[in-house]
Formats: C-alpha cells, structure tokens, sequence
C-alpha cells in the first residue's frame, strides 16, 4: 500500500522529473529486459492460466473461501456470503473507493501514463498510521458488483495506464479473480499489481499463481511487538510476510521491465523508513539479502508522514530525519543489494551531495 502520497509539490517530485528528463544513469543496475517478439504484445499471466483452463477453477475455490473466511492471516472463520464480517469488516461484495491512473508509484508502474490503480475499501491490517485511514480504517467507498471491478480494469487500459494496480487487495482477492476473467474475455492484456500491506497467507497466494504478474508488498516491520502495537494485533506479521515475500518471489522472481522501462513482471518490495528505528530496517534489508536474491528490486521510501493516530504515539509523531533515511541507504548498499528503487537512489544522493558541500 501506498505511503506518504503528498499533492504538494515535493523534493520527491521534483527528483522524479529529473529522472523522466534525463536520468537513465541513474536507473537501477541490471534490470531484466523482456525479450519480445516483434509485433507480438505482451501477454499477462492471466491469460495462459484461462487458456489452460485453471483460471475458472481458482475463482471457484476462492470464491468457496467466503464461507468461512480465511483469506487472511486472522483466519477470522466468518461466512461473508450470509453478510457476517470478520475483523476487516469487509461484505463479500467489493466496496471500492476510487479507479483512476496514479503517478506516485514506482517509475516503472508510472512509465508515461501512469498506473492503473483501484483502491479498495477495509483493510486486514489497520496500521495506526495508516494514511489512507478514511477508506481503510472505515470502508468509505462504494459497493460495486465484479462485473463493475471489470469494466473499471478496461477503463485503465482504454486511457493508456500501463498495469492495473490492486491497492489492498487482500480481502477481496476472490472477487478479484472473478472481475480479471470478466476483463479477459472482453480484451483486458494489462499487468496485475498486487499492491498489499504483505499480511498475506502464502496459501492463498497460492491461489494466485499465474495470475498476478507484479507483488508489490510491503515489509513494514521486523518485530512482533511493533506490529502488534502499530497495526492492530498483528504480532505475527514479521514472520507470515516473510514466507509470503518468499512465495511472491518464488512465483515471478525478478523485476522484468519492457524496453520504455515499463514493469511487466516480477517482485518490488517496500520498506518505509520510521522515525526511532521501530521499522527493524537494518534487520529488513539483512533478511532479503539473506533470503533473497541481491538484485531484488527494493524501494526504501523516505516519505513517512505522522497520520491518523501516530500523534498519539510519541516514538512516530514526527517525520524522518535525513540521517534516519541516509542510514538505511548505507545498510543496503553494505549488504549489496543492487536493485534499489531508482528515486530512492536519487534522494539518498541529493543529500549526500548537499552534505558534501
Ligand atoms: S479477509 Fe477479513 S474476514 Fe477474512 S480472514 Fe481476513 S480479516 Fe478476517
């Protein structure tokens, strides 16, 4: 999910343009480049997965879920077809907040016409600081069928986004896969971005497997007792989203992107730096080069800002500083990790070169 999306125009922005202008020497080392052939579009994994005729059965055993909800690391056990609600208060049916083309994500979900992105309402996490607390904390959005989601998707395509962007997805996935082979068949050939808090069960991102072409997690913390005490309970996130980053990775590996720089598939992981350490970076950036390959492409984002509730809790109601950031910059390149988010590069050597002055 999205952190620190200002409207404003930011340092951020500003280094952004640069880059767009002319900083491809500054683009990550080594990116996998898709190999196509000529005239041939890209075909979404989505697409093989319906052609071998899976894609219909994963909606089914998805849709069976429902009954007795366990989509989700609280394995709540509520049947949402008969209205009851677990813990992200979510209905069976979709409640979407907005679809429109987005232009603070990563470059390579921007390229020149942005990103698809679909924000759903409720949240299986509900961090206290979290940002978009209106839509997930209390599920404004409109309740919309999955043949609604499907035209939406068409809708993103029509007007040139590169991807469709899922924004908390988790709860949902079910109707997800219901509203993507509804898209199919009337001509959808995007990318699927999963853009989740990384509080995933690996079984059911299982079902998931030749479906989504970009996981875009997040890796918020290291420690049961700060994800207990920022996001609602949930003391086991460190350990179930690390064996879910796993199985993202195990299911479409590395950062693929087309020749305009373009992201068609592969693994992005995002860290947001917190003030006091309470993130575990160095802790963070150790695992996924322990666990991982090196050239996982790895965003760790400089923009958190105090929300929601953080103001009542004194170690986060304050931004970053430059040091807080400039330090896990420092461990990831001490770790060699040699896909690192191309703005974060950009940020990390503003400062360093103000510094040096
Ligand atoms: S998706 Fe919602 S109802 Fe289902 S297990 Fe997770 S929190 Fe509970």
């Amino acid at each position: 999910m999205r952190h620190g999306t200002s409207m404003k125009v930011t340092r951020r922005d500003f280094i952004k343009s640069s880059l767009f202008l002319g900083g491809s020497l500054l683009l990550s080392p080594s990116p996998l480049y898709a190999q196509q052939k000529k005239g041939k579009r890209w075909q979404p994994a989505y697409e093989k997965l319906d052609r071998e005729g899976q894609l219909a059965q994963r909606i089914k055993e998805a849709y069976a879920i429902f009954e007795h909800c366990e989509l989700c690391p609280r394995e709540c056990g509520v049947n949402r077809r008969k209205g009851e609600r677990g813990f992200c208060r979510a209905p069976a049916r979709l409640v979407i907040s907005s679809a429109q083309p987005h232009f603070g994500e990563e470059l390579s979900l921007v390229g020149k016409n942005g990103s698809g992105t679909i924000f759903f309402s409720n949240c299986n996490l509900r961090c206290i600081f979290c940002q978009n607390w209106p839509i997930a904390h209390e599920g404004r959005g409109k309740e919309a069928q999955d043949e609604d989601l499907a035209d939406q998707m068409l809708y993103l395509q029509k007007i040139g986004c590169h991807n469709i962007n899922l924004v908390t997805p988790t709860h949902v996935m079910p109707n997800i896969l219901n509203a993507t082979r509804i898209a199919l068949k009337k001509g959808l050939h995007l990318p699927l971005v999963y853009n989740t808090s990384g509080y995933e069960r690996s079984e059911m991102l299982k079902l998931l497997d030749g479906v989504v072409d970009i996981y875009l997690p997040d890796m918020k913390y290291m420690d049961a007792d700060k994800a207990a005490r920022y996001s609602s309970g949930a003391s086991d996130y460190p350990d179930v989203t690390k064996e879910a980053i796993i199985e993202m990775n195990r299911q479409v590996g590395g950062h693929l992107i087309d020749k305009r720089g373009v992201a068609l598939r592969g693994l992005m992981i995002r860290h947001l730096v917190m003030p006091n350490r309470v993130a575990g970076t160095e802790k963070f950036i150790k695992w996924v080069a322990d666990n991982l390959p090196k050239s996982t492409y790895v965003n760790i984002m400089s923009q958190y800002r105090v929300e929601y509730r953080a103001f009542d809790y004194p170690e986060i109601a304050r931004g970053i500083t430059v040091q807080e950031f400039l330090e896990a910059m420092d461990w990831a390149e001490k770790q060699g990790l040699t896909n690192l988010d191309p703005q974060s590069v950009a940020v990390r050597d503003f400062y360093q070169q103000r510094r040096s002055n």
